[in-house]
């Protein structure tokens, strides 16, 4: 699968494909430093949250995907199954509280 034929594709198939490119690109040459890995998510949301407070909407969708793909990347790196795992989240979710029993 390459990059033109992503729409109507599994988590983890985008996962694999994520994880693909980020390692043509060359980003898991070496180790991967995960508190790195982690951090760059955030730095992508932090994009998003600048394109909002700028109305951009253009520009907050795309940092959105750069989250996802960020997160999509480590999990294929790491050989997270993400759809198991926000299954099983889900359920757990399912049973908790309302506001899973805090104010917010
Ligand atoms: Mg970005």
């Amino acid at each position: 699968m390459d990059a033109t034929e992503i729409k109507g594709k599994s988590l983890n198939a985008l996962s694999r494909l994520c994880h693909t490119i980020a390692v043509e690109k060359g980003f898991w040459d070496s180790e991967r430093n995960l508190g790195e890995a982690l951090m760059l998510v955030v730095t992508e949301l932090a994009e998003a949250m600048e394109a909002h407070r700028r109305q951009d909407k253009a520009n907050f969708r795309e940092e959105i995907a750069d989250s996802f793909i960020r997160l999509l990347d480590l999990c294929g790196g790491l050989g997270i199954d993400i759809e198991e795992e926000i299954h099983k989240k889900s359920m757990k979710n399912k049973k908790r509280p309302y506001k899973h029993g805090k104010i917010c």
